[in-house]
Parts: structure tokens; C-alpha cells; sequence
């Protein structure tokens, strides 16, 4: 239960067992074209252009940024939290002028300060991290793509912690990078990173003056193979990782089964059940208001005088792995559940249970079973 890598359905883990075909094996090339085509369903960007490549979240962020930005382009960064100061660095290493808007944690940034930035500054690029991993924050994209949209910028959506839990429709709410990881919501082991470009974004790479300056990340020598895969050709670049895009292709088509519509709703759902629980056990949650709270993952501030350690121990002890702190400052201070991808009731119930009984086993005095009913009533309605 801990935010990534998540538990990965048997069905996934059956694919990466097979034999590893060839890259260019016709099974292989009908597979890629597949997950391509796939990921324009789970993405909602009908004309987007999807990239698979081997390697984690990160390189999907550094992907977008190498090939979108010049020296000189100037960078709008929303930090809610740790990975937006992550994209913040990663922008300069390209020579980007970045300012970075941050929040407080548990907060987001205000639009108005958001608006104020682009109508002073011309910006080549927005990025904002959906969910923060490390506080659970999340924010609203609709109106920030809008805004950039308006002001001339093209907008940047880490959905590392987001992609196939959180709603997002990239091609209506005009995102021109969605990009993200197979570990989380996606529901694959560790190992790829995932993004799709819509056409405008793809324009401004190809109106590029200059030349990307990171030889993996170009999409120059990834489109071609993207677009030969789709049209089921045989392409070569870099071999890719045959056995996690078996895997992909399964865990994508059990994303659709549900629809889009009740992929998110059920997210909705088991996150709004486990911050009910935590609230019954007189628990704070990191973000400062509900609306502000992911429905992939959930960061809960320790109660007063209980040590984390002996704390987390417990929780293992009952068969449940949750996460620490992960924001510098506030480390030591609060745990974190993540409840995404193939997460069920039961896996919910039990992870309620650890905590109520792992509580009490530390020292803290709360009422067991009041969690568990918070859960149950939201579960059962
Ligand atoms: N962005 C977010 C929001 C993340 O949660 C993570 C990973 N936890 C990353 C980026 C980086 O991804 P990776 O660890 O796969 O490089």
C-alpha cells in the first residue's frame, strides 16, 4: 500500500513471465502498436502522439523538457511539493529561465498568482505536478492548461502519481504533455516511461533553432519508431523492454474494462473511504483542505507523541507496507498510503485495520473499529 510500485495484478506479471520475443517478432510489433493505440484511451487524447520508452517517471519528465525547451525559453514551474523542484532543476540543465511558483505544504498555488506570472513573462512552458507524491496535494490542471493556453505557453502535466486513477482529459482540457511511469496507477513493474505529446507541442519541437541536447531523450530518434509500430512495421532505436510492454498491453486493457468514467470513480471512492477512516480516528491529513486531497494516495500527519518508527513496524507486522515521509522538512512527521491501480475494498479494510490496531499497539489512544466503520459506510453505500 505504499504510492508506487504499486501491487500489479497477476494477469501483468503473467505477461512478463513469457518468453522475450524479439523486438521485431510479429507478436512484438502488433503488441507496441497496441499499447500506442491504448494509451490514447487511458490518456483521453484522441490525436496525441504517445511515446514508450525504457526508463522511469523521470526521463519521461527530462523527454519533455529536452525536447521542448531551448536555452533562453523561459519556464513556468508549480511546485506543490517535491518532484515540481525536481522539474525546476531539470529545466536548467537544459539553459531554461525557470521561475518557480511553490506552495506551502499542503497547499497549492493560487491562480491569480499563476495568472499574474504569465501575463508579466512570456513563457515557453507550464509544468505542475498533478499529485505530489510527497504530500498527497493535488491540483486542479483544467484551469491552469487553460490559462497557459491563453497566455501563449504550452502546458506540462507530471502525472507520475495520476495517469489512470485521477481524471484527466488531456485533449478537452488543451494539456499538451501528459506524461507518467508504469509503476503506479498504470499498473506495471518499474521501467517505463510513458508520455503523450499533443500535435502543437510536437510543432514546437519540430520548429526547434537548435538541436536536443540529450541523445536518449531526443524525439527524433523515438517518433519514427512510435509512428512504425502503430503502422505494425518492425523499427529499431534502442531495444525496448519486451516483457514490461507485454505487461503493458494487458494492464492497459484491464484499465479499460472499466471505462475512464469508472476507473476514476472507483479511485474517488476508495480515497474518500480511507480519508474518512483516518478522520474517524481523529487523524490530520497533509493537504489542507479535502478538495485538495489525491484520490491515488493519502499523506497522514502522525498523531502527537506516537514514534513513526515503532508505528510503521507495527503496520508491517500486520501484513501492510505503508510509506513514511518523503518532504524534507516534514519527514518525520507524517506516513503515506497509496490506494491506487488494483487496489480493493479489502485491501482498503485491512490497511485501516493495521493502522487502528498498530495505533493503539504504539501508544495512542483511539476507539478501534472507528476507522473501519468510517470505511465500511463509505465502501458499502
Ligand atoms: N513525479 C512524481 C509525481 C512522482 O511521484 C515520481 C516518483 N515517485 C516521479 C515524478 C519520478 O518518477 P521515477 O521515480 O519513476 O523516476
Amino acid at each position: 500500500m505504499i504510492p508506487g510500485p504499486i501491487e500489479f495484478e497477476p494477469a501483468v506479471l503473467q505477461a512478463m513471465a513469457k518468453p522475450t520475443t524479439s523486438h521485431v517478432a510479429p507478436n512484438f510489433i502488433d503488441t507496441f502498436g497496441n499499447c500506442l493505440e491504448l494509451m490514447r484511451k487511458v490518456w483521453l487524447s484522441d490525436t496525441g502522439q504517445p511515446f514508450i520508452v525504457a526508463g522511469s517517471g523521470t526521463l519521461a519528465m527530462d523527454m519533455a523538457a529536452a525536447n521542448l525547451l531551448e536555452a533562453g525559453d523561459r519556464v513556468l514551474v508549480i511546485a506543490t511539493g517535491y518532484f515540481g523542484d525536481r522539474y525546476a532543476d531539470l529545466c536548467q540543465r537544459y539553459g531554461a529561465d525557470v521561475r518557480i511558483l511553490s506552495a506551502a505544504p499542503g497547499e497549492t498555488v493560487p491562480m491569480e498568482t499563476i495568472e499574474k506570472a504569465l501575463a508579466t513573462d512570456q513563457y515557453k512552458l507550464v509544468t505542475m505536478t498533478h499529485v505530489d507524491t510527497a504530500t498527497g496535494v493535488r491540483i486542479d490542471p483544467k484551469p491552469i492548461a487553460k490559462l497557459a493556453q491563453q497566455y501563449g505557453a504550452l502546458s506540462v502535466l507530471d502525472g507520475v502519481c495520476s495517469v489512470a486513477g485521477e481524471e484527466i482529459r488531456q485533449e478537452a482540457w488543451g494539456l499538451d504533455v501528459v506524461l507518467t511511469a508504469s509503476q503506479k496507477a498504470i499498473g506495471v513493474p518499474p521501467g517505463l516511461a510513458l508520455l503523450v505529446v499533443s500535435q502543437k507541442a510536437m510543432q514546437v519541437y519540430k520548429n526547434r533553432n537548435s538541436v536536443v541536447g540529450n541523445y536518449y531523450a531526443d524525439f527524433t530518434n523515438w517518433l519514427p519508431i512510435m509512428e512504425a509500430y502503430e503502422n505494425r512495421r518492425p523499427a529499431y532505436f534502442g531495444t525496448p523492454p519486451v516483457n514490461l510492454i507485454a505487461a503493458l498491453e494487458v494492464s492497459l486493457q484491464s484499465i479499460l474494462l472499466s471505462g475512464m468514467e469508472g476507473r476514476f470513480l472507483g479511485h474517488q471512492k476508495i480515497a474518500q473511504a480511507f480519508r474518512a477512516a483516518v478522520k474517524a480516528l481523529g487523524l490530520v491529513i497533509l493537504p489542507k483542505e479535502e478538495h485538495l486531497a489525491a484520490n491515488t494516495m493519502t499523506a497522514v500527519y502522525y498523531p502527537e507523541g506516537i514514534d513513526p518508527a515503532v508505528f510503521l513496524q507495527h503496520v508491517g507486522k500486520n501484513d501492510v507496507i505503508i510509506a513514511g515521509g518523503l518532504l524534507p522538512a516534514l519527514k518525520t512527521r507524517y506516513f503515506r498510503v497509496g490506494h491506487m491501480g488494483s487496489v480493493t475494498n479489502n485491501d482498503l479494510i485491512a490497511t485501516v485495520a493495521a493502522i487502528e490496531n498498530s495505533l493503539v499497539q504504539s501508544g495512542h489512544s483511539c476507539k478501534i473499529g472507528a476507522g473501519l466503520k468510517a470505511a465500511q459506510d463509505i465502501l458499502t453505500a
